[in-house]
């Protein structure tokens, strides 16, 4: 993929991470709010379609209460988040307002997006806002959202946003100017594209930081992972930047590239793919990872050497190696307990219609 199609990209998903929305303070820094409220009225006037991931509620709750730094108790930094969200909110509807535009909040808890029911309905509420022409401003619902059961961090929740979309480029707006190698060093630079992600990639990740940053460059290079299988672009870039979203779509050469698989998943396999905690792992022996790697075969009994977890017939599960690492994830057609008591008989326990090799 070449930077020119970037051009191209109609639908945009833009996270906005807290290091560039609250000042040292953990105020909301307005200033530097409106100036990426600027760019993304840009965007929309371009007849673009945006949609905002926004950070920063923890932050600037955190700010409201005087707090020095983040709450143990989570009760207290659920608190955080409530406060600061509405906080935000106001800011965003504030200067979107002045140039002419709407906002619509949507907190999102990732059992919003694993029942594929309400996967769904959360697409069309998204649809439906962009529609009217609102510039729809998605968080994680962190004042309810239960630990565990977390998206745990917004470069992963904004991937997620883009591949339920789905969108057509995802940016990630941060502090640093991209991928840094040799970051903080005399010999630094921008990795200005990225077409696999390796032990490399993931070596200069770790070392390239940002203070504020909550998942850190490894999150991103986490999101770019999905935004990359399911074949949406991804640019890693400043946020303190003045043109930065403009200079993004004119294919100018800023931030760092992902470049995405040519191959677009198709919107059920990235439900399956990126939307579970599954509860269960099928560990298949070398002749049958070997044959579903070839794509367009299912995973039949005598292929799988173990069952973990409990589940039931019709929950995503992962598909592992001999060593139990996970290469793909599919739908069960039988349960776990099925699956362990039945004779090995040549059935299809995973279709390929409901398989993602990842
Ligand atoms: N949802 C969190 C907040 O609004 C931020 C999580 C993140 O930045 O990754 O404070």
């Amino acid at each position: 993929m070449d930077r020119e199609l970037l051009k191209q990209a109609s639908r945009i998903v833009v996270k906005l991470g807290t290091g560039i929305l609250t000042d040292d303070r953990n105020h909301p820094d307005v200033a530097q709010i409106e100036q990426i409220v600027l760019q993304i009225t840009a965007l929309r006037k371009k007849g673009k379609e945006v949609v905002v991931v926004t950070s920063g509620a923890v932050g600037a709750g955190m700010g409201v209460l005087k707090l020095g730094k983040k709450p143990s108790q989570l009760a207290r930094m659920q608190a955080c988040a409530a406060i600061g969200q509405s906080r935000l909110m106001t800011v965003y509807e504030r200067l979107f307002s002045k140039n002419g535009l709407h906002v619509g909040q949507v907190l999102l808890s990732h059992e919003d997006l694993e029942d594929q029911d309400r996967h769904l309905k959360a697409r069309n509420t998204l649809l439906a806002l962009l529609d009217h022409g609102i510039i729809p401003i998605i968080n994680e619902n962190d004042a309810v959202s239960v630990t565990e059961l977390k998206f745990g961090d917004n470069d992963r929740l904004s991937a997620l946003v883009a591949c339920l979309l789905p969108a057509d480029l995802l940016i990630l707006l941060t502090s640093v100017e991209g991928l840094i190698q040799n970051f903080d060093q005399p010999n630094s630079h921008r990795i200005a594209e990225v077409a696999r992600i390796d032990r490399q990639i993931l070596e200069i990740a770790k070392n390239t930081s940002s203070p504020t940053a909550v998942g850190g460059m490894g999150s991103k290079i986490d999101a770019a992972k999905i935004a990359m299988r399911s074949g949406i672009p991804m640019v890693i870039a400043s946020g303190r930047r003045k043109r930065t979203l403009s200079d993004i779509i004119r294919a100018k050469d800023i931030g760092t590239l992902f470049i995405p698989n040519a191959k677009k998943l198709a919107g059920k396999k990235r439900w399956i793919a990126f939307f579970h905690h599954p509860f269960g792992s099928l560990l298949v022996d070398d002749g049958a990872q070997e044959i579903l790697r070839q794509g367009g075969k299912s995973l039949l009994h005598p292929g799988i050497m173990e069952c973990r977890g409990d589940f039931n017939s019709g929950d995503v599960v992962r598909i592992c190696d001999e060593d139990g690492t996970e290469f793909a994830r599919g739908i069960s057609r039988k349960s776990s307990s099925e699956i362990r008591n039945r004779e090995k008989t040549l059935k299809v326990i995973v279709h390929c219609n409901h398989m993602v090799i990842l």
